[in-house]
């Protein structure tokens, strides 16, 4: 463990160099999905602080000399602030160690890494971060929901329905068209679907809620903005879970079909061609 440029600028008398700090992007729950740099960190890791919603089953592989520390919001759990992740995360680099910090999805798609980094910065500790795959576009591609098609949609945007989106955003997200992803939606889902129509959306434009994806209980819910509040309510659809919004969904051979299935599909398709 070197010292790095710019993280010696405390001047005290420690005795172990400073750490370095590492965002990974952990993808959006399978240990496939995690990139090979974020894979290769995590070997590094002295510690590690990760989230409910990154792969974690099996962190004891692929960090094995790694503390390994759960902040996330586990029930029964206090969860820690985000205040006090960052400074758990600038204070174990202080002390010298080699920190990961790994993160659901891509750090920087509404997963507060930007903070995390900037808390870094302010403590002179360096920080590098590794990309990951978002849930935003994997999940429904777990589904079989490809965002853009050609000739159907060359947008996608993606939203966050942490809190309910302005009169002047929906009028804005239903008149732009094409695929809308929204992560953290399920609270608000009444708020955005009838938001979506009261600005114009065509009430039929289909709706699918993929919840848990790349787990084993991996689920999609399918209906339209009119319908999709009640077909919600009917399978008890829950958080994780990420909606998307627009034509591309009738592209879906149908929700959850493993890729073997979908490629024995496409061989039968072929034969009959
Ligand atoms: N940085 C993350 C997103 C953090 S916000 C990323 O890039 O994926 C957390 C939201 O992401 C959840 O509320 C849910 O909407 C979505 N999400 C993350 N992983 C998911 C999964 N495996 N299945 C379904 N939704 C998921």
């Amino acid at each position: 463990m070197s010292e790095q440029a710019g993280t010696g600028s405390l001047g005290d008398d420690r005795s172990r160099p400073v750490g370095e700090v590492t965002l990974v992007g952990g993808g959006p729950g399978s240990d496939d999905l995690l990139t090979v740099a974020g894979a290769r960190a995590l070997e590094r890791a002295d510690v590690v602080l990760f989230d409910r919603l990154a792969p974690h089953g099996s962190l004891d592989t692929l960090a094995p000399r790694a503390t390994l520390v759960n902040v996330g919001k586990t029930p029964g759990h206090h969860p820690v602030s985000q205040k006090e992740i960052e400074a758990l995360i600038v204070s174990h680099a202080l002390a010298g160690a080699n920190v990961v910090r790994l993160k659901g999805g891509d750090p920087y798609v509404f997963g507060r890494g930007s903070e995390e980094v900037l808390a870094c910065h302010a403590a002179g500790v360096a920080v590098t971060v590794i990309p990951g795959v978002t849930s935003a576009i994997a999940v429904p591609a777990a589904a079989g929901i490809p965002l853009t098609h050609r000739g159907m949609t060359r947008l996608f945007t993606v939203v966050s329905g942490h809190a309910p989106l302005t009169d002047s955003e929906l009028e804005h997200l239903a008149g732009l068209g094409g695929t809308i992803v929204v992560l953290m939606g399920i609270g608000t889902l009444p708020s955005i679907t009838q938001g979506l129509v009261r600005f114009g959306a065509d009430p039929q434009l289909p709706v699918a809620i993929i919840e848990r994806g790349f787990s084993p209980t991996q689920t999609t819910t399918v209906g339209t903005l009119a319908s999709i509040v009640f077909d919600a309510a009917a399978a008890q659809v829950s958080s994780p879970a990420v909606l998307v919004i627009g034509e591309v969904v009738r592209l879906a051979y149908d929700g959850d079909a493993e890729a073997s299935v979908l490629l024995a599909r496409a061989e039968a398709l072929a034969d009959l061609a």
